[in-house]
């Protein structure tokens, strides 16, 4: 009877130990949903926060820097006083400026809170040869040869936002590359993907800055030539919306650097 007594007493004592320790796995979960919950909401509210900064710098910022374009353009076309006339080229320039690190700003807020983009079936060739097109002034202000070497159509699956990798690698291999020089773009069969690359003919960047230059705001020092430094990083946050990858290597056939960049075959 004893023993009996004891069985059942230990017993019922496994049993409160077990219920108490569920218990407290499930007080521990309840305190850990709570967490993600709150945890989400905040992501909620700072992504909200990064779109009202970019609203911000879209529609209060650029609309008076815009503001001072125009006036400024107009003075530019009727003053005639040489010292003035330098007074407001140079607002125009810092204006320019300010314009291109708000809009870039505004595209980096934005971009770093989207989680995908919808991709459609389209030639890269197009929309390279859509982006060679749209700069053609920078391009002859340069008086560069960009030479697209294209061998039939490269389908992918891509955004619109593609346009803007490449707007950024040549505008970048016309701002750091020499004058008179020559600008390469082909397009390689890399298995699954299309690897597009963009060989100049300007210094090259240093080992130690190949990856860093990626990120925002990173520089190499360059002297008299300016730049925001968003540039390179909303490449490639549109590179890996695309679910591919993008990085840069010396030019093979001498001086400059192939900034290059993969996207998924359609
Ligand atoms: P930005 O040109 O506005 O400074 P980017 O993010 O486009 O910003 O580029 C980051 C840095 O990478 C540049 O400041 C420059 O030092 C370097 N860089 C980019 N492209 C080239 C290039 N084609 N040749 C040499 N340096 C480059």
């Amino acid at each position: 009877m004893a023993q009996l007594f004891i069985i059942v007493f230990i017993v019922a004592l496994f049993l409160s130990r077990r219920n108490n320790l569920l218990k407290q796995e499930l007080l521990q979960r309840k305190n850990m949903e709570q967490r993600l919950q709150q945890y989400a909401s905040e992501l909620k509210h700072s992504n909200e926060m990064k779109d009202l900064f970019a609203d911000i710098l879209r529609h209060d910022l650029l609309n008076p820097a815009g503001v001072i374009r125009g006036y400024t353009e107009h003075l530019l076309e009727i003053e005639t006083d040489i010292k003035k006339l330098q007074y407001l080229q140079s607002i125009s320039r810092s204006n320019k400026k300010l314009i291109d690190l708000i809009e870039e700003a505004a595209s980096f807020t934005k971009l770093d809170t989207l989680g995908s983009i919808p991709l459609e079936k389209k030639d890269i060739g197009c929309i390279i040869d859509n982006v060679i097109e749209s700069m053609r002034m920078q391009i002859s202000e340069k008086n560069a040869k960009v030479s697209f070497f294209r061998s039939g159509p490269y389908p992918a699956n891509a955004n619109n936002l593609m346009e803007q990798v490449f707007v950024n690698f040549l505008s970048n291999a016309l701002k750091y590359g020499p004058l008179n020089g020559n600008i390469d773009i082909n397009v390689i069969d890399a298995g699954d993907s299309w690897k597009v690359c963009f060989v100049d003919e300007g210094d090259g960047i240093p080992d130690e800055f190949k990856e860093a230059i990626f990120e925002r705001f990173r520089r190499v020092e360059k002297g008299a030539i300016k730049g925001s430094g968003l540039g390179l990083a909303i490449a490639k946050k549109i590179v890996e919306l695309h679910s591919g990858q993008l990085g840069v290597t010396d030019n093979p056939m001498g001086k400059g650097s192939v900034f290059w960049a993969t996207f998924l075959k359609a």
